[in-house]
């Protein structure tokens, strides 16, 4: 390791920076934010910069560089693009021992500056030392989408209460339950979904029942329609804190692959007419886990609101008082369509976009046809494989034009996606020999005529 990172207490301690552009003026804003008494020294001063050290209680010299300036500093930081005096600002401190940092100089540097991910009270800091900055800084955007951006408050509550805990659990053990329960539990999801003040009431409440152990809870949360980039920040860290997981036949392999590694994955897929476990069933499983105190991820594909059961899901969690979220995913029509070239609405084609079911419930057998006629709608049509003859044919029947471009979507936004495009009238016949697989999504309506001009989209593409 060629550097200890240490952090650096500078609340009113007085620092200098030498210079008064760009680069100085943006650390000068870190040296602000960690409440530093920032003296600068340089021929011109940014606007900006001039207020930070105003604010900071620090002064502004008009000067070029001099030794004098060093006098009872605690940091130094030389930014200005003239290497003569980044130079000598860095020997005369290396001389008084005073930690200097040279912008984009580390060889000349005593301390460097890391990419900084703040989280205040959390802070992270990332280096390569100078050798690889870019990857560093790669490093930092990866920390930045993993850690919730309420982390913060999450670290200020904890600390509201820490004397409170240790009062009240005599040993650490206890202390350590009580605060891994609190951070894993639906507590944390609370203050991350900005409900800070319900979740100090159940903070006390835990801590007035001497409880330090967690309850169970469930994370019904979508997860897109195949392709895992499409997953939300928010699925991802749910699934990676989840023990048991019950999975659809849509979540893809390589979503399923981000689950936490030891969680227990339990298949409860269906097939259309082949129910493999039944939706009650389902329901009470998701009760009994999160009543035996797991947290249970039920994961779904495309939205868990879209035609996903979620409301009869969390039905009988509400009913037995079970702690739950849902996370809203990516819908297949929006997947599909994006990965397919075909805006949904288009001011020049449609105004408004209709999602169907094409697969209705027993004893359903009509839809209000003439309502999905009008030209200024675009339809998409879920689970309507079977039905697409059908579909199509009464589309016409009522009055839709059998020239309106119909596209076939087949396993969107995955690897395979195919798109079959013809009119209403030919579509049943043009995808009779194309070996169709499911999930599929039917698009109806003249924005499928866009396609053509994203073309992008031709390397998914079976039609061309
Ligand atoms: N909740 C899901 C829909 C579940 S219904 C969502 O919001 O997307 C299942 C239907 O969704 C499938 O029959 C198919 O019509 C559609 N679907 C889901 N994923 C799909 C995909 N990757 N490609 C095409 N259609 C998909």
């Amino acid at each position: 390791m060629d550097y200890l990172p240490l952090f650096f207490d500078l609340k009113k301690k007085p620092c200098l920076i030498v210079g008064g552009g760009t680069i100085a003026t943006r650390k000068a804003r870190l040296l602000h934010k960690a409440q530093a008494k920032i003296d600068v020294v340089a021929p011109d001063i940014d606007k900006e910069l001039l207020e930070i050290v105003n604010d900071s209680g620090g002064e502004y010299f008009c000067d070029t560089y001099a030794s004098q300036y060093l006098s009872s500093k605690v940091l130094v930081i030389s930014a200005t693009d003239i290497n003569s005096v980044n130079e000598a600002v860095a020997r005369d401190c290396h001389a008084r021992h005073l930690p200097v940092n040279v912008v984009d100089n580390p060889a000349i540097c005593s301390v460097i500056m890391p990419a900084i991910i703040d989280r205040d009270p959390i802070i992270i800091g990332v280096t390569s030392g100078g050798e690889a900055p870019v990857l560093a800084r790669r490093v930092r955007t990866q920390l930045e989408s993993m850690i919730p951006g309420r982390y913060g408050e999450l670290g200020r509550i904890a600390s509201e209460f820490r004397s409170l805990v240790k009062s009240t659990f005599a040993s650490e053990d206890e202390r350590r339950r009580f605060w891994e329960a609190v951070l894993n539990g639906d507590i944390a999801e609370k203050i991350l979904a900005g409900e800070s003040d319900q979740a100090k009431v159940l903070i006390q409440k835990k801590i007035d029942a001497k409880e330090c152990d967690s309850g169970g809870e469930v994370y019904l949360v979508g997860a897109g329609p195949g392709d895992p980039d499409l997953l939300t920040f928010k699925a991802l860290r749910l699934m990676q804190k989840a023990e048991v997981v019950l999975y659809d036949r849509l979540v893809s392999p390589p979503i399923l692959d981000m689950v936490r590694r030891d969680a227990e994955r339990i298949y409860v897929g269906k097939k259309r007419d082949k129910h493999a476990v039944p939706q009650q069933q389902i329901n009470q499983m998701l009760v009994d886990f999160a009543l035996e105190g797991k947290r249970v991820l039920r994961l779904k594909g495309g939205d868990p609101f879209i035609f996903g059961r979620g409301g009869e899901e969390i039905d009988l969690l509400a009913e037995n008082n079970i702690p739950f979220q849902v996370v809203p995913g990516i819908t297949a029509a929006s997947g599909c369509a994006s990965y397919s070239g075909i805006p949904l609405t288009h001011r020049d084609h449609s105004q408004s976009v209709r999602f169907i079911t094409g697969h209705l419930k027993a004893g359903e057998t009509d839809y209000p046809w003439p309502e999905f006629v009008n030209d200024q709608q675009t339809l998409v049509f879920y689970m309507g494989l079977a039905r697409l003859p059908i579909i199509c044919q009464k589309l016409i029947e009522h009055g839709k034009d059998e020239n309106t471009p119909a596209a076939l979507i087949e396993k969107g936004t995955l690897p395979n996606q195919r798109v079959h495009i013809a009119n209403l009238k030919d579509l049943p016949e043009y995808i009779a020999d194309k070996d169709i697989h499911a999930p599929t999504l039917l698009i109806i309506g003249s924005v499928v005529s866009l396609h053509k001009r994203l073309h992008w989209y031709k390397k998914h593409s079976a039609d061309d």
